[in-house]
């Protein structure tokens, strides 16, 4: 057995409401399953400067995003969106993966992760070198056409996007989550958004927006990753988005243990069999290099 216990050691500032810190505990846990499905969120992003949507007690800490209704109603909102989406996608598209998205490749390399479901939609696991990964929100790098069902790459409607705002795109602005950024002089009314040249269809980036149902054969495979697991670990996500929530809900009613390194408050508390508050990007690679001694 590895010296677990030297996980904790590993820790930097422990938060003084902690009570029930168990790093070994979440070490234990990988050992005796090795078949655990990882359910990851923003928090595992934050460490490639990829801005987190809720503050560490689960409450918004930037503008609401952008409802699927509304993006789907009314062409103002989707002018909006895409006019601040070209500001923010250089920034989102150059982002790395940190220390978190790579110990977590290497956990399922040692055949102690089983896959992982994410949240996040940026694909810095699989750049990490993960392979069984299920993106439960979709991927901004690609958009889709909601009248003919064509995809292209998000690349590639950047440029397009580009063409007929010239110069927008190097205007000043703030990234935000989710490649949404504020520009420091909002003007939004002259900015082109091309239809699909296809169909003349609505574009939409490939990713379940808040709002949205997470496609059926998503939800499936999401569930299926989640019976065939033996355990949960909770990565990085307050589980606010119900989507995620009901995967832990489900597993802890199967009796299943589900475990969770997440500095603040999550929606799912109480299900916890094992919580390390910890920032992923510190405690996973300590955690890999304890399962490793
Ligand atoms: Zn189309």
């Amino acid at each position: 057995m590895p010296s677990i216990e030297r996980i904790a050691e590993a820790r930097h500032a422990a938060p003084a409401s902690a009570v029930a810190e168990d790093p070994a505990g979440i070490a234990a846990l990988l050992l005796q399953h090795r078949n655990v499905v990882a359910l990851t969120g923003a928090g595992c992003s934050a460490g490639s400067g990829i801005p987190d949507y809720r503050d560490a007690d689960g409450n918004w800490k930037h503008a609401r995003p952008v409802l699927y209704q509304d993006f789907i109603g009314d062409p103002e909102v989707r002018r909006r969106y895409w006019a601040r989406s070209a500001l923010g996608w250089p920034r989102f598209a150059a982002a790395l993966p940190n220390p978190a998205h790579q110990a977590l490749a290497g956990l399922e390399r040692r055949g102690m992760l089983s896959g992982i479901i994410t949240q996040n939609v940026d694909r810095l696991h699989q750049r990490a070198g993960s392979e069984a990964v299920l993106d439960l929100h979709g991927r901004l790098d690609m958009v889709r056409c909601l009248g003919c069902e064509a995809r292209l790459p998000r690349a590639e409607w950047q440029a397009e996007l580009g063409r007929e705002n010239p110069g927008w795109a190097s205007a000043e602005a703030q990234l935000a989550p989710d490649g949404d950024a504020v520009p420091a002089a909002p003007d939004y009314a002259s900015f082109r958004v091309p239809d699909c040249q296809l169909c003349h269809g609505i574009l939409k980036p490939d990713v379940v927006f808040y709002g949205e149902a997470v496609p059926a054969p998503v939800t499936a495979a999401a569930r299926a990753a989640c019976d065939a697991a033996g355990a949960v670990l909770v990565v990085g996500s307050s589980l606010m988005v119900y989507s995620g929530f009901r995967l832990v809900r489900e597993a802890a009613a199967a009796g299943k243990p589900v475990a969770a390194i997440n500095l603040g408050r999550t929606r799912a508390d109480g299900l916890f069999t094992r919580h390390w508050r910890e920032d992923c990007a510190s405690a996973l690679p300590a955690l890999l290099g304890a399962l490793d001694r």
